[in-house]
């Protein structure tokens, strides 16, 4: 008998939930996966975990006993009282009826720790996919004092995120997360490890923030400019695509550059390396 399923669909009938297809509410009921997400989060009694879209808490329940204190944001104003009454005896929960992407994480946690000695600072999720994008650039890009994020997301983005530039998954975002994390894929999750199955296979991974940045980037927004600009036009050549979104001012001009940093003049905008785009960003005039 799979208890968690059991224990979740109870706690729906008792408050009368219905999942939220629009809030990417898919519940988990694998004990396996749980305890996956849980192990590989590596929380202590000292760390102070922040947990994104908690639902009805059947991560929580497991973050509140290893944790020494779980911040849950959630939306969903029904999931806040379920959360209030299963969780009534526990004293390290906080929870927060907000919307993750207007939550000011900063000051969120420039206050804990004023409060705290947190050795460690991590979030934990099973996130909502309609977000995943916009939640991880924003806890990557605020340069949040985090140790590590452990989420679950749709494989085909999470492939991406854990690819390294060069590689075959590489997007725009690639180079984001590879700034700022050394990222690990931890375990792929067939759709019938949730209620109601989400209509994609769904990966959790881990991202390892990094103290030290890879390399000493001048003009780091710059180079993220014109990494996008490099993607927008996936299938063209990099030289092509930063001509077309005007990074470069003309051909001859994106000629140029590619051969005074020592690039190929028809190379794809997926086979550069971080280094290579900062290369760039520091040889372009405006
Ligand atoms: N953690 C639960 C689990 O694993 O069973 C639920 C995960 S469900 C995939 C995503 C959760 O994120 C839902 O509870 C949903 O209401 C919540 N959510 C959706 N959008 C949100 C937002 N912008 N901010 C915070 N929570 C959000």
């Amino acid at each position: 008998m799979n208890t968690i399923l059991e224990e979740t669909k109870f706690i729906m009938n008792k408050y009368h939930i219905k999942a939220n297809k629009s809030l990417g509410q898919n519940f988990l009921i694998s004990e396996e996966v749980i305890q996956t997400i849980i192990d590989s989060s590596q929380i202590e009694k000292e760390d102070l975990v922040i947990e994104i879209g908690p639902g009805l808490g059947t991560l929580t329940k497991h973050l509140l006993e290893k944790a020494g204190k779980v911040i849950c944001v959630e939306l969903d104003q029904k999931m806040i009282k379920i959360l209030q009454d299963r969780f009534s005896l526990y004293n390290n929960l906080e929870i927060l009826n907000q919307d993750i992407l207007k939550v000011d994480t900063k000051s969120l946690i420039e206050e804990e720790k004023k409060k705290s000695n947190w050795k460690n600072i991590k979030i934990v999720a099973n996130l909502p996919y309609y977000i995943t994008t916009p939640i991880i650039m924003k806890l990557l890009e605020e340069e949040l004092p985090l140790e590590s994020i452990t989420v679950m997301i749709q494989k085909e983005v999470a492939n991406r995120l854990i690819s390294i530039p060069g590689e075959k998954e590489t997007g725009a975002i690639t180079y984001s997360v590879y700034y700022y994390a050394q990222a690990e894929g931890i375990l792929e999750v067939p759709p019938n490890s949730f209620i109601p199955e989400p209509e994609v296979t769904s990966k959790v991974i881990k991202l390892n923030i990094r103290k030290q940045s890879p390399l000493a980037i001048e003009k780091k927004e710059k180079m993220f400019k014109i990494i996008k600009c490099a993607f927008m036009q996936r299938r063209k050549t990099l030289l092509n695509a930063l001509v077309n979104t005007k990074v470069f001012s003309s051909k001859e001009d994106g000629i140029e550059i590619l051969k005074k940093i020592g690039l190929d003049t028809n190379i794809r905008p997926e086979k550069l390396s971080l280094e290579d785009y900062a290369n760039i960003a520091k040889n372009i005039v405006n």
